[in-house]
């Protein structure tokens, strides 16, 4: 058997560094720290910090004034960060820069009058927390058919926006349609999905036609791993979404010469090595790695971190 491993694959700059803050944060304050939601979508990487002390929380009611929370890489609206201050809670953003650049865009379209139309997932903490920004202002909609039931006048001023972590093709479609039925409507200069859910998907496009089988690794939650799996499947391939090789099953892999293995932005290498290992053991699997793009992309920690560790030194 070969083992394809795709590259770029896993933890994208976002992910990378809202780990990397909750880690800091830990070591300067000890456990007893709230994130709200998840920190990143990926089971292993919660379990990990719920083993060491971290409580992960969905209602701000929940952290005890005066506590420390953490934001999640997906990013939370404006009435969140008012519930937090009600509380008296210290905060650290660990948004990603690439979905505040969603909330900014959606702040300014909704200022200057326009009507948003949000192309998203619904109850996705991202979309929850973009379209919390200008919540009168904002349509959410997933696909062409939401498009077409859309009752704007022909000349209405609207802008478009998309959640980060789309299938591009499918994104396409869904701008395709609002194009045609509102050729005036503006976006952003650059696009919305970002550089590491658009390199792992072209990974998958370009790869998945080798394999006989695709194998993703991250969680049901994760939207952008989830994406990578129907791309496989789109390609007639059969494709599965795990979160570590304990969900494996020995059936998928009979007849299989070829195996592409690819992990989504918030799943860990150390779940793909699980896989790979098994495959070695199991069917003295091989492994080619191939590239298709290289990725030179961080971010730095969330400045009221760094203003506490600067603070901390001196
Ligand atoms: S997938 Fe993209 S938007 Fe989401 S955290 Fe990673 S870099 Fe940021």
């Amino acid at each position: 058997m070969k083992i394809l491993l795709a590259s770029p694959r896993g933890f994208c700059a976002g992910v990378n560094m809202a780990i990397e803050c909750l880690d800091e944060t830990i070591r300067m304050f000890g456990a007893k720290i709230f994130v709200y939601h998840e920190i990143v979508h990926n089971k292993y990487v919660v379990d990990r910090f719920t083993r060491q002390g971290v409580t992960f929380v969905n209602a701000v009611s929940e952290v005890p004034e005066g506590s420390l929370l953490l934001y999640s890489a997906h990013g939370v609206s404006p009435e969140i960060r008012q519930q937090a201050r009600d509380r008296k809670l210290q905060t650290i953003d660990a948004t990603c820069p690439l979905v505040t650049k969603v909330h900014l865009e959606a702040i300014k379209y909704a200022k200057e009058g326009y009507h948003i139309i949000l192309i998203g997932h619904e109850g996705h903490d991202e979309v929850i927390g973009t379209m919390g920004e200008a919540p009168a202002s904002i349509t959410l909609v997933e696909t062409p058919e939401d498009v077409a039931a859309l009752t704007f006048a022909d000349d209405a001023r609207l802008a478009y926006l998309t959640q980060t972590t789309l299938s591009v093709d499918e994104a396409g479609r869904v701008i395709s349609a609002l194009r045609s039925r509102y050729p005036h409507i503006a976006s952003p200069p650059k696009e919305d999905i970002c550089y590491a859910t658009t390199n792992r998907q072209d990974a998958v496009s370009t790869l998945a036609p080798r394999a006989d089988l695709v194998i993703v690794l991250g969680s049901q939650n994760s939207s952008n791993s989830r994406r990578l799996m129907e791309i496989g499947l789109s390609l007639g391939k059969p494709a599965h979404l795990v979160d570590g090789a304990a969900e494996l099953k020995r059936s998928w892999f009979e007849d299989v010469d070829t195996v592409l293995i690819t992990a989504g932005a918030s799943a860990p290498e150390v779940v793909v090595q699980e896989v790979i290992d098994y495959l070695e053991r199991e069917f003295r699997a091989t492994v080619e790695q191939v590239t298709t793009r290289e990725e030179h992309v961080s971010f730095p920690l969330p400045k009221e971190l760094r203003q506490l560790q600067k603070a901390a030194a001196s």
